[in-house]
């Protein structure tokens, strides 16, 4: 890949978000005033630490925290490690998340950042020391009543119980327990929430039923294909799976592979818990990956990165469905076409707004000192999706606009009623 083609498919990300809020804000009629300050993110962090290697050398790190917004509640959102976070990233995710929470109706702003790095070249050790600089270089920006990270891209319950012990131990003893709730995803017994692993998942899938509801469509022997088998791709698929859908296609960082008759979800798990990827998997054939979203099938869960689905590709799409698992997967331009195509798309901002939903439930549940039952958690996620899903449908029949433009709407109308509620200081 050249540089250019780096520097542009960064470029979009922010483009992307920002094109597609002055489509909501002129559809909706945005207040002019508000529509200034959420054009704007409010803080932007970046840190840069030493850290000490395996052997013995030192290397610096660079870290970004963006802040979108905070009206509504502390700033919520994950952290990523990967090669193509920069400040324009975490901008463009820590602004989704600012729509997202507020679809959502939760008590939350957006925020959103990460390490630019292969997590993959690096051991666990390195990885540990990694994060906790990392941590201790984001000091008292990050905090359970401020801005709270969660897992997101190569990041996971691990990494969130080292960032919870190095904030709470750079406090006094009887702040240190509250301070373990300065993230959320963390493993189930250091306070993290039962099934917040499949939250997202679980409410993608949720989404692709309230569609099929809507449209009079039946989940059951529907085929699909899925980008990305991390937590999002492999959870959406189990639930899929539980609902009768076939997975004939997967395709992640290590290959593509292809099998009409049906892929193995558990199997195909199992096989990427214990070789980073879907290469080498033999219940499929390995195929080339380059048309890969005009494979055949009825929906496709992109579940992996943004910017994927492009100008390039929008028009050899054969799904009827695009369930959005990941952040900004389809672009601006490539959008139009799907519309033009008569292909629906449930956003990002609603489609895998469970994470960030089951991420609240665990905030919940830490600061009541509470534990929280699997089969509960389950019920309130399809509940508080299920709304946000009939709320968007709703505002997208009364602007006889599109979904994602529905629930953008939906989000600013919340951020912007708050303001004109409380006013700007002074
Ligand atoms: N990283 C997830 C997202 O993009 C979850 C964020 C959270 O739980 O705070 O929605």
């Amino acid at each position: 890949m050249s540089t250019n083609t780096e520097t542009k498919k960064r470029t979009n990300m922010y483009e992307n978000v920002m094109r597609e809020f002055d489509k909501a804000a002129d559809a909706m009629n945005l207040d002019p005033g508000v529509r200034k300050i959420l054009a704007a993110t409010q803080n932007e962090i970046i840190v840069h630490f030493p850290v000490k290697m395996d052997d013995g050398s030192i290397e610096v790190f660079t870290g970004y925290r963006v802040q979108h917004n905070n009206a509504l509640g502390p700033y919520k959102g994950g952290l990523r490690y990967h090669p193509t976070v920069d400040i324009d990233a975490a901008r463009a995710l820590a602004t989704w998340m600012t729509w997202k929470t507020a679809l959502a109706g939760l008590p939350y702003g957006g925020g959103k950042g990460g390490i630019q790095l292969d997590p993959k070249k690096y051991s666990q050790s390195e990885l540990e020391r990694i994060t906790r600089r990392f941590t201790y270089a984001l000091g008292e920006n990050i905090g359970p009543d401020l801005d709270i990270p969660a897992p997101d891209v190569n990041t996971n319950a691990q990494i969130m119980a080292w960032i919870a012990d190095t904030f709470a131990s750079t406090k006094a003893p009887n702040q240190r327990f509250e301070a373990f709730n300065v993230v959320t995803g963390k493993p189930v017994v250091s306070g993290g929430l039962e099934g917040r692993d499949r939250a997202t998942g679980f409410g993608v899938v949720n989404s692709i039923k309230k569609w099929a509801e809507h449209t009079g469509e039946k989940v059951k022997g529907k085929k699909y294909i899925v980008q990305g088998f991390g937590n999002v791709g492999y959870w959406a698929a189990h639930f899929m799976n539980e609902e009768g859908a076939i997975l004939t296609a997967v395709q992640d960082h290590t290959g593509t592979i292809r099998n009409d008759e049906g892929i193995d979800v558990e199997k195909l798990g199992e096989h990427v818990l214990q070789n980073g990827g879907i290469a080498g998997f033999t219940g499929a054939e390995s195929v080339d990956g380059a048309g890969f979203f005009g494979f055949d099938c009825d929906i496709c869960i992109p579940a992996a990165l943004g910017n994927q689905i492009t100008t390039d590709n929008a028009g050899s799409i054969k799904a009827k469905l695009i369930a959005e698992g990941a952040n900004g997967p389809t672009d601006f331009a490539a959008e139009e076409i799907l519309r033009d195509r008569n292909i629906q798309v449930i956003p990002d901002i609603l489609c895998n707004g469970g994470g960030v939903i089951g991420s609240y439930f665990e905030w919940l549940q830490n600061r009541r000192s509470e534990t929280w039952k699997i089969e509960d958690v389950l019920i309130r996620l399809e509940d508080l999706t299920g709304r946000a899903f009939d709320r968007v449908v709703k505002t997208a029949d009364k602007y006889s606009v599109d979904w994602r433009t529905a629930a953008y709407i939906v989000a600013l109308e919340r951020l912007e009623q708050t303001y004109k509620e409380r006013g700007v200081f002074p």
